[in-house]
Protein backbone atom coordinates (compact mmCIF):
# COMPACT_ATOMS: atom_id res chain seq x y z
CA UNK A 1 0.00 0.00 0.00
CA UNK A 2 1.61 3.50 -1.15
CA UNK A 3 -1.18 5.17 2.04
CA UNK A 4 0.66 5.62 5.05
CA UNK A 5 -0.23 2.71 7.68
CA UNK A 6 -1.18 5.29 10.22
CA UNK A 7 -3.65 7.07 8.05
CA UNK A 8 -7.60 5.99 9.17
CA UNK A 9 -9.62 3.53 6.27
CA UNK A 10 -13.20 3.53 6.58
CA UNK A 11 -15.05 0.32 5.10
CA UNK A 12 -18.58 0.02 5.09
CA UNK A 13 -20.29 -3.15 4.60
CA UNK A 14 -17.44 -4.56 7.09
CA UNK A 15 -19.77 -7.03 8.60
CA UNK A 16 -20.31 -8.64 4.94
CA UNK A 17 -18.02 -11.35 2.58
CA UNK A 18 -15.77 -8.69 0.61
CA UNK A 19 -15.63 -6.50 3.29
CA UNK A 20 -14.94 -8.36 6.06
CA UNK A 21 -11.86 -9.62 3.46
CA UNK A 22 -11.20 -6.02 3.02
CA UNK A 23 -10.61 -5.23 6.86
CA UNK A 24 -8.47 -8.31 7.53
CA UNK A 25 -6.05 -7.87 4.37
CA UNK A 26 -5.29 -4.18 6.01
CA UNK A 27 -4.82 -5.60 9.07
CA UNK A 28 -2.32 -8.46 7.43
CA UNK A 29 -0.22 -5.37 6.13
CA UNK A 30 -0.21 -3.68 9.01
CA UNK A 31 -2.90 -0.25 9.19
CA UNK A 32 -3.42 0.48 12.26
CA UNK A 33 -6.76 2.97 12.22
CA UNK A 34 -9.53 1.05 10.43
CA UNK A 35 -13.35 1.61 11.39
CA UNK A 36 -15.32 -0.91 10.04
CA UNK A 37 -18.98 -0.20 9.63
CA UNK A 38 -22.13 -2.79 9.39
CA UNK A 39 -26.01 -2.49 9.74
CA UNK A 40 -25.58 -5.53 11.42
CA UNK A 41 -25.27 -6.49 15.33
CA UNK A 42 -21.80 -7.10 15.95
CA UNK A 43 -21.82 -11.08 16.75
CA UNK A 44 -23.80 -11.44 13.25
CA UNK A 45 -20.65 -9.84 11.19
CA UNK A 46 -18.97 -13.15 9.03
CA UNK A 47 -15.00 -11.65 10.10
CA UNK A 48 -14.67 -9.23 13.20
CA UNK A 49 -11.34 -8.38 14.66
CA UNK A 50 -11.17 -6.65 18.42
CA UNK A 51 -8.23 -4.65 17.14
CA UNK A 52 -10.49 -2.23 14.58
CA UNK A 53 -13.09 -0.06 15.40
CA UNK A 54 -16.38 -2.16 14.96
CA UNK A 55 -19.46 -0.38 14.25
CA UNK A 56 -22.98 -0.99 14.29
CA UNK A 57 -24.82 1.88 12.31
CA UNK A 58 -27.57 1.45 9.27
CA UNK A 59 -26.00 3.80 7.14
CA UNK A 60 -29.20 4.56 5.14
CA UNK A 61 -29.19 7.13 7.54
CA UNK A 62 -27.04 10.28 6.78
CA UNK A 63 -25.64 11.31 10.03
CA UNK A 64 -24.48 7.71 10.44
CA UNK A 65 -22.57 8.28 7.14
CA UNK A 66 -21.05 11.04 8.68
CA UNK A 67 -19.93 8.86 11.78
CA UNK A 68 -18.29 6.26 9.30
CA UNK A 69 -16.91 8.68 7.22
CA UNK A 70 -15.02 11.54 9.90
CA UNK A 71 -11.64 11.66 9.58
CA UNK A 72 -10.90 8.66 7.17
CA UNK A 73 -8.74 9.30 4.09
CA UNK A 74 -9.85 6.48 1.97
CA UNK A 75 -13.61 5.29 2.36
CA UNK A 76 -14.54 1.89 1.03
CA UNK A 77 -18.03 1.06 0.46
CA UNK A 78 -19.25 -1.94 -0.07
CA UNK A 79 -21.98 -1.62 1.77
CA UNK A 80 -25.87 -2.79 -0.19
CA UNK A 81 -28.20 -4.49 -0.05
CA UNK A 82 -27.39 -7.51 -1.69
CA UNK A 83 -27.46 -11.68 -2.51
CA UNK A 84 -27.43 -13.84 -5.41
CA UNK A 85 -30.40 -14.33 -8.46
CA UNK A 86 -32.97 -15.30 -6.28
CA UNK A 87 -32.60 -12.42 -3.69
CA UNK A 88 -31.88 -9.66 -6.47
CA UNK A 89 -35.04 -10.71 -8.60
CA UNK A 90 -37.58 -10.55 -5.33
CA UNK A 91 -36.21 -7.99 -3.87
CA UNK A 92 -35.80 -4.93 -6.17
CA UNK A 93 -37.19 -1.64 -4.05
CA UNK A 94 -34.73 -3.05 -1.38
CA UNK A 95 -31.86 -3.22 -3.63
CA UNK A 96 -32.34 0.63 -5.48
CA UNK A 97 -32.80 2.09 -1.20
CA UNK A 98 -29.27 0.96 -1.14
CA UNK A 99 -28.98 4.16 -3.26
CA UNK A 100 -29.48 6.37 0.11
CA UNK A 101 -26.46 4.02 1.09
CA UNK A 102 -24.31 5.95 -1.14
CA UNK A 103 -25.47 8.91 -1.82
CA UNK A 104 -24.83 9.18 2.26
CA UNK A 105 -21.80 8.39 1.67
CA UNK A 106 -20.57 10.41 -0.63
CA UNK A 107 -22.06 13.35 1.11
CA UNK A 108 -20.03 12.57 4.33
CA UNK A 109 -17.08 11.84 2.50
CA UNK A 110 -17.26 15.48 0.59
CA UNK A 111 -18.03 16.97 3.91
CA UNK A 112 -15.31 15.07 5.93
CA UNK A 113 -12.68 16.10 3.04
CA UNK A 114 -12.04 12.60 2.49
CA UNK A 115 -9.46 12.33 -0.12
CA UNK A 116 -10.65 8.72 -2.02
CA UNK A 117 -13.70 6.76 -2.08
CA UNK A 118 -14.18 3.25 -3.57
CA UNK A 119 -17.31 2.37 -4.80
CA UNK A 120 -17.95 -1.13 -5.54
CA UNK A 121 -20.23 -1.30 -8.58
CA UNK A 122 -21.28 -4.89 -10.36
CA UNK A 123 -21.74 -6.88 -13.83
CA UNK A 124 -25.39 -6.29 -13.19
CA UNK A 125 -25.24 -2.97 -14.42
CA UNK A 126 -24.58 -4.07 -17.90
CA UNK A 127 -27.30 -4.02 -20.82
CA UNK A 128 -29.60 -6.94 -20.43
CA UNK A 129 -30.02 -7.27 -24.37
CA UNK A 130 -25.97 -7.81 -24.69
CA UNK A 131 -26.35 -11.09 -22.71
CA UNK A 132 -29.13 -13.29 -24.49
CA UNK A 133 -26.76 -15.65 -26.04
CA UNK A 134 -25.41 -18.37 -23.72
CA UNK A 135 -22.03 -18.36 -25.24
CA UNK A 136 -21.22 -15.95 -22.37
CA UNK A 137 -20.77 -12.86 -24.58
CA UNK A 138 -17.81 -10.94 -23.25
CA UNK A 139 -19.03 -7.47 -21.69
CA UNK A 140 -16.65 -4.30 -22.29
CA UNK A 141 -16.65 -1.74 -20.22
CA UNK A 142 -18.79 0.69 -22.61
CA UNK A 143 -21.68 -2.75 -22.88
CA UNK A 144 -23.18 -0.49 -20.10
CA UNK A 145 -25.08 2.07 -22.35
CA UNK A 146 -27.52 2.35 -23.63
CA UNK A 147 -28.75 1.45 -20.58
CA UNK A 148 -31.01 -1.16 -19.67
CA UNK A 149 -29.30 -3.22 -16.72
CA UNK A 150 -30.81 -5.70 -14.19
CA UNK A 151 -33.76 -4.73 -12.46
CA UNK A 152 -33.80 -3.48 -9.38
CA UNK A 153 -30.45 -4.06 -8.05
CA UNK A 154 -28.36 -3.60 -11.30
CA UNK A 155 -30.04 -0.22 -12.15
CA UNK A 156 -29.43 1.48 -8.72
CA UNK A 157 -25.76 0.24 -8.89
CA UNK A 158 -25.76 2.47 -12.46
CA UNK A 159 -26.83 5.10 -10.60
CA UNK A 160 -24.76 5.15 -7.99
CA UNK A 161 -21.68 4.68 -10.27
CA UNK A 162 -22.85 8.14 -12.49
CA UNK A 163 -23.11 9.56 -9.07
CA UNK A 164 -19.71 8.73 -8.20
CA UNK A 165 -18.36 10.03 -11.31
CA UNK A 166 -20.41 13.44 -11.20
CA UNK A 167 -19.08 14.15 -7.16
CA UNK A 168 -15.92 13.39 -9.20
CA UNK A 169 -16.03 15.89 -11.66
CA UNK A 170 -18.14 18.55 -9.76
CA UNK A 171 -16.98 18.60 -6.52
CA UNK A 172 -13.42 16.92 -6.53
CA UNK A 173 -13.66 14.05 -4.97
CA UNK A 174 -11.48 11.64 -5.73
CA UNK A 175 -13.60 8.28 -6.42
CA UNK A 176 -12.58 5.10 -7.97
CA UNK A 177 -15.48 2.76 -9.26
CA UNK A 178 -15.13 -1.38 -10.10
CA UNK A 179 -17.77 -3.82 -11.51
CA UNK A 180 -17.95 -6.92 -9.69
CA UNK A 181 -18.44 -9.68 -11.60
CA UNK A 182 -19.69 -13.22 -9.26
CA UNK A 183 -17.21 -12.69 -6.37
CA UNK A 184 -16.42 -16.50 -4.31
CA UNK A 185 -14.44 -17.63 -1.38
CA UNK A 186 -14.34 -18.77 2.02
CA UNK A 187 -16.73 -16.12 4.54
CA UNK A 188 -18.92 -15.69 1.73
CA UNK A 189 -23.00 -15.90 2.62
CA UNK A 190 -23.57 -19.99 1.97
CA UNK A 191 -27.24 -20.26 3.07
CA UNK A 192 -30.23 -18.40 3.63
CA UNK A 193 -31.34 -17.20 0.46
CA UNK A 194 -28.93 -14.51 -0.20
CA UNK A 195 -26.25 -16.97 -1.46
CA UNK A 196 -24.73 -16.83 -5.33
CA UNK A 197 -24.40 -19.96 -7.42
CA UNK A 198 -20.71 -21.14 -6.35
CA UNK A 199 -21.73 -21.33 -2.67
CA UNK A 200 -25.04 -22.71 -3.26
CA UNK A 201 -24.15 -25.76 -5.21
CA UNK A 202 -20.88 -26.41 -3.16
CA UNK A 203 -23.67 -26.52 0.13
CA UNK A 204 -26.07 -28.38 -2.20
CA UNK A 205 -23.31 -30.92 -3.54
CA UNK A 206 -22.14 -31.61 0.61
CA UNK A 207 -25.90 -31.83 1.45
CA UNK A 208 -26.30 -34.68 -0.98
CA UNK A 209 -22.92 -36.61 -0.03
CA UNK A 210 -23.44 -35.91 3.46
CA UNK A 211 -26.80 -37.12 4.15
CA UNK A 212 -26.57 -39.90 1.04
CA UNK A 213 -29.22 -38.68 -0.88
CA UNK A 214 -27.59 -38.00 -4.42
CA UNK A 215 -30.01 -35.37 -6.37
CA UNK A 216 -29.11 -31.44 -6.88
CA UNK A 217 -31.94 -29.18 -7.65
CA UNK A 218 -30.39 -26.73 -10.48
CA UNK A 219 -32.09 -23.49 -11.26
CA UNK A 220 -32.63 -23.26 -14.70
CA UNK A 221 -31.07 -25.14 -17.68
CA UNK A 222 -28.10 -25.46 -16.14
CA UNK A 223 -26.92 -23.61 -19.74
CA UNK A 224 -26.27 -20.21 -18.85
CA UNK A 225 -22.74 -18.93 -18.76
CA UNK A 226 -21.24 -16.84 -15.97
CA UNK A 227 -17.32 -15.93 -14.62
CA UNK A 228 -16.63 -16.28 -11.11
CA UNK A 229 -13.44 -14.36 -9.27
CA UNK A 230 -12.02 -16.02 -6.08
CA UNK A 231 -12.03 -13.42 -3.50
CA UNK A 232 -8.29 -13.07 -3.18
CA UNK A 233 -8.20 -11.36 -6.62
CA UNK A 234 -11.23 -9.43 -5.93
CA UNK A 235 -8.87 -8.10 -2.85
CA UNK A 236 -5.55 -7.47 -5.34
CA UNK A 237 -8.07 -5.45 -8.14
CA UNK A 238 -9.77 -3.30 -5.81
CA UNK A 239 -6.29 -2.29 -4.58
CA UNK A 240 -4.47 -1.80 -7.49
CA UNK A 241 -7.62 0.02 -8.80
CA UNK A 242 -8.14 2.06 -5.64
CA UNK A 243 -4.37 3.53 -6.19
CA UNK A 244 -4.91 3.95 -9.93
CA UNK A 245 -5.41 7.00 -12.20
CA UNK A 246 -8.19 5.07 -13.85
CA UNK A 247 -11.59 7.42 -14.01
CA UNK A 248 -14.22 5.11 -15.22
CA UNK A 249 -15.85 2.01 -13.64
CA UNK A 250 -13.25 -0.88 -15.01
CA UNK A 251 -14.30 -4.87 -14.62
CA UNK A 252 -12.96 -6.78 -11.80
CA UNK A 253 -13.93 -9.74 -12.53
CA UNK A 254 -12.29 -13.15 -14.28
CA UNK A 255 -12.73 -14.31 -17.69
CA UNK A 256 -13.14 -17.83 -17.34
CA UNK A 257 -16.72 -18.51 -17.86
CA UNK A 258 -18.29 -21.45 -17.36
CA UNK A 259 -22.16 -23.25 -17.66
CA UNK A 260 -23.72 -23.59 -14.54
CA UNK A 261 -23.65 -27.42 -15.51
CA UNK A 262 -19.47 -27.68 -15.55
CA UNK A 263 -19.62 -25.45 -11.97
CA UNK A 264 -21.23 -28.55 -10.75
CA UNK A 265 -19.04 -30.62 -12.43
CA UNK A 266 -16.45 -29.13 -10.72
CA UNK A 267 -18.32 -28.88 -7.00
CA UNK A 268 -18.73 -33.19 -7.78
CA UNK A 269 -15.26 -33.48 -8.99
CA UNK A 270 -14.00 -31.91 -5.36
CA UNK A 271 -16.61 -33.85 -3.58
CA UNK A 272 -15.76 -37.75 -5.04
CA UNK A 273 -19.59 -37.99 -6.06
CA UNK A 274 -21.66 -37.70 -9.49
CA UNK A 275 -25.66 -36.51 -8.66
CA UNK A 276 -29.05 -36.92 -10.28
CA UNK A 277 -29.81 -33.21 -11.83
CA UNK A 278 -32.97 -31.84 -11.42
CA UNK A 279 -33.60 -28.42 -12.94
CA UNK A 280 -36.37 -26.06 -12.05
CA UNK A 281 -37.27 -23.85 -14.83
CA UNK A 282 -39.42 -21.79 -12.76
CA UNK A 283 -36.43 -20.74 -10.05
CA UNK A 284 -34.93 -17.38 -11.27
CA UNK A 285 -32.01 -17.82 -13.31
CA UNK A 286 -30.39 -14.18 -14.45
CA UNK A 287 -29.56 -13.44 -17.75
CA UNK A 288 -27.83 -16.35 -20.33
CA UNK A 289 -24.49 -15.26 -21.06
CA UNK A 290 -21.90 -13.29 -19.09
CA UNK A 291 -18.26 -12.87 -19.31
CA UNK A 292 -16.09 -10.31 -17.77
CA UNK A 293 -14.16 -8.74 -21.08
CA UNK A 294 -10.57 -8.20 -19.15
CA UNK A 295 -9.00 -6.11 -22.29
CA UNK A 296 -9.32 -2.38 -20.55
CA UNK A 297 -7.97 -3.85 -16.79
CA UNK A 298 -5.12 -5.30 -18.59
CA UNK A 299 -4.67 -2.60 -20.36
CA UNK A 300 -4.25 -0.11 -17.59
CA UNK A 301 -3.01 -2.70 -14.62
CA UNK A 302 -1.15 -5.08 -16.87
CA UNK A 303 -3.44 -7.36 -14.77
CA UNK A 304 -6.50 -9.31 -14.40
CA UNK A 305 -7.94 -11.40 -11.56
CA UNK A 306 -6.34 -14.80 -12.70
CA UNK A 307 -7.35 -17.41 -9.80
CA UNK A 308 -8.37 -20.93 -12.04
CA UNK A 309 -11.87 -21.66 -10.47
CA UNK A 310 -11.40 -25.25 -10.05
CA UNK A 311 -8.49 -24.20 -7.41
CA UNK A 312 -10.58 -21.37 -6.06
CA UNK A 313 -13.88 -23.54 -5.42
CA UNK A 314 -11.84 -26.32 -3.89
CA UNK A 315 -10.74 -23.77 -1.50
CA UNK A 316 -14.95 -22.63 -1.01
CA UNK A 317 -15.92 -26.13 -0.99
CA UNK A 318 -13.80 -27.22 2.31
CA UNK A 319 -14.28 -23.74 3.79
CA UNK A 320 -18.54 -25.06 3.73
CA UNK A 321 -18.41 -28.01 4.43
CA UNK A 322 -16.81 -27.40 7.63
CA UNK A 323 -19.25 -24.55 8.23
CA UNK A 324 -21.86 -27.42 7.28
CA UNK A 325 -20.45 -29.68 9.66
CA UNK A 326 -20.14 -27.11 12.35
CA UNK A 327 -23.76 -25.61 11.99
CA UNK A 328 -25.17 -29.33 12.08
CA UNK A 329 -23.54 -29.14 15.75
CA UNK A 330 -24.71 -25.87 16.36
CA UNK A 331 -21.87 -24.17 16.32
CA UNK A 332 -23.06 -21.53 14.13
CA UNK A 333 -22.37 -18.25 17.00
CA UNK A 334 -18.79 -19.30 17.38
CA UNK A 335 -17.55 -20.19 13.71
CA UNK A 336 -18.32 -16.96 12.12
CA UNK A 337 -16.19 -14.83 14.49
CA UNK A 338 -12.69 -14.08 14.25
CA UNK A 339 -11.30 -12.57 16.83
CA UNK A 340 -8.10 -11.12 16.77
CA UNK A 341 -5.20 -12.65 18.77
P1 LIG B 1 -22.54 -8.91 1.58
O1 LIG B 1 -24.03 -8.96 1.57
O2 LIG B 1 -21.80 -10.03 2.19
O3 LIG B 1 -22.04 -7.55 2.25
C1 LIG B 1 -22.78 -6.34 2.18
C2 LIG B 1 -22.90 -5.81 3.59
O4 LIG B 1 -23.57 -4.54 3.55
C3 LIG B 1 -23.74 -6.73 4.50
O5 LIG B 1 -22.97 -7.18 5.60
C4 LIG B 1 -24.89 -5.84 4.95
O6 LIG B 1 -25.29 -6.04 6.27
C5 LIG B 1 -24.30 -4.44 4.74
N1 LIG B 1 -25.37 -3.44 4.65
C6 LIG B 1 -26.52 -3.53 3.95
N2 LIG B 1 -27.27 -2.43 4.19
C7 LIG B 1 -26.58 -1.66 5.05
C8 LIG B 1 -26.85 -0.42 5.67
N3 LIG B 1 -28.03 0.23 5.48
N4 LIG B 1 -25.94 0.10 6.51
C9 LIG B 1 -24.76 -0.56 6.76
N5 LIG B 1 -24.45 -1.75 6.19
C10 LIG B 1 -25.36 -2.28 5.34
O7 LIG B 1 -22.09 -8.71 0.06
P2 LIG B 1 -20.66 -8.74 -0.61
O8 LIG B 1 -20.64 -9.89 -1.52
O9 LIG B 1 -19.61 -8.59 0.41
O10 LIG B 1 -20.72 -7.43 -1.51
C11 LIG B 1 -20.03 -6.23 -1.18
C12 LIG B 1 -20.30 -5.20 -2.27
O11 LIG B 1 -19.87 -5.70 -3.53
C13 LIG B 1 -21.77 -4.83 -2.44
O12 LIG B 1 -21.88 -3.46 -2.74
C14 LIG B 1 -22.20 -5.65 -3.61
O13 LIG B 1 -23.28 -5.07 -4.29
C15 LIG B 1 -20.94 -5.62 -4.46
N6 LIG B 1 -20.86 -6.76 -5.38
C16 LIG B 1 -20.67 -8.02 -4.92
C17 LIG B 1 -20.62 -9.08 -5.80
C18 LIG B 1 -20.41 -10.51 -5.34
O14 LIG B 1 -20.39 -11.41 -6.16
N7 LIG B 1 -20.26 -10.78 -4.05
C19 LIG B 1 -20.79 -8.86 -7.18
C20 LIG B 1 -20.99 -7.56 -7.61
C21 LIG B 1 -21.02 -6.51 -6.72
Amino acid sequence: MPESKDKLIAITGAGGFIGGHLVAEFRRRGHKYIRAVDIKKLEHWYERFDDVENLSLDLNDRENCEVAARGAQSVYNLAANMGGMGFIENNKALCMLSVLINTHMLQAALKHHVPRYFYSSSACVYNGDKQKTFEAPSLKEEDAYPAMPEDGYGWEKLFSERMCRHFREDFGLRTRVARFHNVYGPWGTWYGGREKAPAAICRKVIEAKLKGKHEIEIWGTGDQTRSFMYIDDCLKGIDRIMESDILEPLNLGSSEAVTINRLVDLAEEIAGIKLKRNYDLSAPKGVNGRNSDNTKIQQLLHWEPNTPLRIGLEKTYRWIYDQYQARQRGEAGVIREVLAS
